[in-house]
């Protein structure tokens, strides 16, 4: 079966972020019939909405898969889930967040899915790691993603050290 490249979009703001990320990354780097071709840096970004909660870490990766769309859904689910997230508050804090971004040139608009995400024009911390790893990707329309990143609103996006931590510590 042909092979589609599918583009996450992963964030976090609770719990160790950029480890979230990380592990996240090795979830889906294992799923069914997927490879994983790339991996974004990670950015802190400001919490979009209400403002009395950390800071985002946000990062996406590149697959490449034979899963459908919405078993790829099904999957982000379930890594969100191993990672104890409860949806308590809309655009509140949590754990792990994994959007499917774009899912080769397909446009998908079901109850459970709207593909490409609808946010993703307005959002720094998701356009300027899918530039990091390909800096041609265009979406469905023909849009390219450069385009967008260049009128997007800024959210403080600051790139992380990939060696940082989430929270500098003394040593020893
Ligand atoms: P959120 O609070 O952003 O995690 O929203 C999760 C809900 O958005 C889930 O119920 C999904 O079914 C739905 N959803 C719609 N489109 C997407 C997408 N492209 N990626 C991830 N979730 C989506």
């Amino acid at each position: 079966m042909a092979r589609t490249d599918a583009f996450i979009g992963l964030g976090s703001n609770l719990a160790e972020p950029s480890a979230q990320l990380a592990r996240a990354v090795i979830g889906l780097a294992a799923l069914p019939e997927t490879e994983l071709v790339a991996q974004s840096p990670f950015y802190r970004s400001r919490p979009v909405g209400p403002q009395d909660q950390p800071d985002f870490v946000n990062g996406a990766v590149w697959l490449r898969t034979e899963l459908p769309p919405l078993e790829l859904l099904d999957q982000l689910q379930s890594i969100e889930q191993d990672h104890g997230r409860e949806r308590r508050q809309h655009w509140g804090p949590r754990t792990l967040d994994l959007d499917l971004l774009i899912y080769g040139n397909e446009r998908i608009s079901e109850s459970r899915l709207t593909v490409p995400h609808p946010e993703l024009p307005n959002r720094d911390f998701v356009l300027q790691p899918l530039l990091d790893l390909a800096p041609s990707l265009t979406l469905p329309d023909g849009t390219p993603i450069a385009d967008l990143r260049s009128k997007c609103p800024d959210n403080h996006l600051r790139r992380l050290d990939p060696i940082a931590s989430d929270t500098p510590r003394d040593y020893p």
